[in-house]
């Protein structure tokens, strides 16, 4: 772990009330580490009876919708912004589900259930594939054991309760 500042190597020391952090001798300073921050989405048609899942490029699974948000941007204009650029559709409403820190790609993800019109998908080069599932469909062919599963299946008991 290196100073983001400095180049210092840095080491780890008690702050009050915070526990161990990154410290910099030459900056002299406490070093809070940086993690960027991604939407993760549920996207559902407006019967909210199917689930968009999305195959990325060069991957086998189907996994949920999901971007980085941009520096200054709120997850309000980061969702309907990424669905765009990915299918072409667009975003109609979004409520927030939950977020859970994905290890993997050292990011926060919030997973937002996404309402969205069924147009014509046109998909960007992220995507090799997207397809409507029913919600036991999309079980069974999301990634098992990852944040996406996790999401998916957290996303599909809320929706379900509100019937
Ligand atoms: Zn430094």
């Amino acid at each position: 772990m290196y100073c983001r500042d400095c180049g210092a190597k840095l080491t780890l020391r008690f702050l009050e009330n915070e526990g161990l952090i990154p410290y910099c001798e030459q900056c002299g300073a406490f070093k809070f580490p940086f993690f960027p921050v991604a939407v993760s989405m549920t996207v559902v048609n407006r019967a909210e009876n199917k689930i968009l899942l999305a195959r990325h490029a060069g991957e086998e699974d189907y996994k949920l919708f999901a971007g980085y948000i941009k520096k200054g941007e709120s997850a309000e204009k980061a969702i309907p912004r990424e669905l765009r650029e990915e299918t072409k559709l667009t975003a109609v409403k979004w409520r927030y589900h939950a977020s859970r820190y994905h290890d993997a790609k050292d990011v926060l993800m919030l997973n937002f259930i996404v309402t969205a019109d069924e147009g014509e998908i046109v998909l960007n080069e992220e995507i090799d594939e997207a397809c409507w599932f029913t919600p036991e469909e999309a079980r069974e062919h999301v990634i098992k054991g990852s944040t996406a599963e996790y999401f998916l299946l957290g996303a599909l008991n809320e929706l379900g309760r509100k019937k």
